[in-house]
């Protein structure tokens, strides 16, 4: 078969190699006569797994020894009241947001269950194009955290910034969608979070990285597994985790490692972007609607001009082994996820493709 490239925003491609790997240790992981999924999460052999990707997640994203790293069940999504229910002292806090496009808007919604919520800025007139710039945010002082989504995922935009924060205020950052793709400044945050289903493995596992002094400060009603002091102090085997989906995103750490760790991954991660951002610009026939400085690595949305051309472009893109381009139903038109595990020669397959239907 020709070569296929998956554009899913999530659960979406993972290095082939990773895949190989899994599939060859499948029926018997290193000699134990067992699969990794048939393992006790309390025995020598998992656990094995389980300290060698937490600790080259930390190697990799250079977490400081007073961050713990815990691997968490729920998703992105649960995190947006975990998260109030872990670091707010209840309905009277101000939880800070920065509202740049749906997931930021999600996080909103769900907050407001559990405390107050200020938005204090939001590109939603101009149709989540941008980052506010922060001379514009209208801040809390004395809110809980202030919460931001540092790549959307379907609007398209990454902050190329890390924000200043006035006080004790904490910046709580969802990373989903772009973490590992880039170098980051842990100690600048408070907590980032993430599902994995994007740029570190299967869906199901979703990471935490909490500075020490965040943890033990939960609301009396945070379900118990849900409390980052249950889950920190059982290395996150409060609950039986998500086995099968930590030992995958320990490969890929570990591939991440032999490719030249984050760095290296961002430089190939910019010349990928480029590369398609050049086609989407070269003339009208495309258009990505983002503020060219916030345009995201990851998440490349774009329309065609003519729309009623929509169906046949997708239908050509998947003749050709160019998968899963449609955008998210929300917004229309198409996105090109182009994750770590993503190859140059995926993004030139469809910039040839793009130049090609375009007529140039
Ligand atoms: N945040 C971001 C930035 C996302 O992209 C997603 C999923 N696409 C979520 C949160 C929600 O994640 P989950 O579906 O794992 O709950």
């Amino acid at each position: 078969m020709a070569n296929i490239y998956n554009f899913s925003a999530g659960p979406a491609v993972l290095p082939k190699e990773v895949l190989q790997q899994a599939a060859a240790e499948m029926l018997d992981w290193h000699g134990s006569g067992m699969s990794v999924m048939e393992m006790s999460h309390r025995g020598p052999e998992f656990i094995s797994i389980y300290k060698a990707a937490e600790r080259d997640l930390r190697e990799l994203l250079a977490v400081p020894d007073n961050y713990k790293i815990l691997f968490m069940q729920g998703g992105g999504l649960s995190q947006n009241a975990v998260l109030p229910m872990n670091l707010c002292g209840g309905a009277d806090s101000t939880i800070d947001f920065i509202q740049t496009g749906s997931w930021s808007s999600k996080s909103i919604k769900e907050a407001a269950r559990y405390a107050r919520v200020n938005v204090a800025a939001s590109s939603q007139a101009t149709g989540f194009d941008r980052v506010p710039v922060q001379e514009e945010w209208k801040l809390t002082p004395g809110a809980s955290y202030l919460h931001i989504c540092t790549n959307e995922t379907i609007d398209g935009v990454e902050f190329n910034f890390v924000p200043t924060v006035q006080g004790d205020t904490d910046i709580v950052a969802d990373m989903s969608s772009h973490i590992l793709s880039r170098p980051v400044e842990v100690s600048k945050y408070g907590v980032i979070f993430g599902g994995a289903q994007k740029n570190i493995g299967p869906a199901g596992v979703t990471v935490v990285i909490v500075r020490d002094d965040l943890i033990g400060k939960a609301l009396p009603f945070c379900p118990s597994a849900f409390d980052f002091k249950n889950v920190a102090e059982n290395e996150s085997m409060y609950n039986t985790p998500p086995t099968y989906g930590i030992y995958i995103a320990g490969l890929v750490f570990q591939w991440l490692k032999k490719q030249g760790g984050v760095a290296a991954m961002e430089k190939r991660n910019i010349e990928k972007a480029e590369l398609l951002y050049q086609a989407l610009d070269a003339d009208d026939f495309y258009q990505n609607r983002v503020a060219k400085e916030y345009r995201s690595r990851m998440n490349i949305p774009f329309y065609l001009r003519d729309e009623s051309k929509n169906e046949a472009f997708l239908a050509g893109a998947k003749a050709r082994g160019l998968l899963q381009l449609k955008g998210h139903k929300s917004v229309g038109g198409m996105r090109a996820s182009i994750y770590n595990a993503m190859p140059i020669e995926g993004v030139q397959a469809l910039v040839d493709y793009l130049n090609e239907f375009a007529g140039r």
